[in-house]
């Protein structure tokens, strides 16, 4: 059964109760890497400047720390083990895999948010309506608490 190294364990740890379980349960059957949870003003302003992530800070959800509105990052990047970026399918299969478990953790009530894959934001099923395609992105849903 495959389990997450350090640096995976590390970069989870800084991630939103929710991701951290339907990580953890995601790694037992399709062994992958979490290579992003928590940026800093700095690491955030890193990921813009090289393209990686299209919002400033404070305004991606991996954001946290002072000037941020939370503590604890909304957004993991995970890709699936080994890693190819040059491979879409595979980051594609591994995100619909992603979601089913995700839907089965959201049912049973064992996460209480959706969670939304960065290759398909509105998550309508196609990955080709979008201008940025953010394969190993994966965040929480917007709530409205009230
Ligand atoms: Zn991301």
């Amino acid at each position: 059964m495959p389990k997450f190294g350090q640096r995976s364990r590390a970069n989870l740890a800084t991630c939103h109760e929710d991701l951290r379980v339907l990580f953890n349960e995601i790694v037992r059957w399709w062994d992958c890497s979490v290579l992003c949870g928590a940026r800093s003003q700095e690491e955030q302003d890193a990921a813009f400047y090289s393209g990686r992530s299209k919002v400033k800070f404070p305004n991606s959800k991996h954001n946290v720390g002072p000037g941020a509105p939370r503590e604890i990052s909304s957004a993991v990047d995970v890709m699936p083990y080994p890693i190819d970026w040059h491979d879409r399918e595979r980051i594609i299969q591994f995100a619909g895999f992603v979601r089913g478990v995700a839907t089965v953790l959201l049912d049973e009530g064992t996460i209480s948010h959706r969670i939304t894959w960065g290759g398909d934001w509105d998550s309508d099923g196609s990955t080709r309506d979008h201008s940025f395609f953010d394969g190993p992105h994966y965040q929480l849903e917007e709530v409205d608490d009230d």
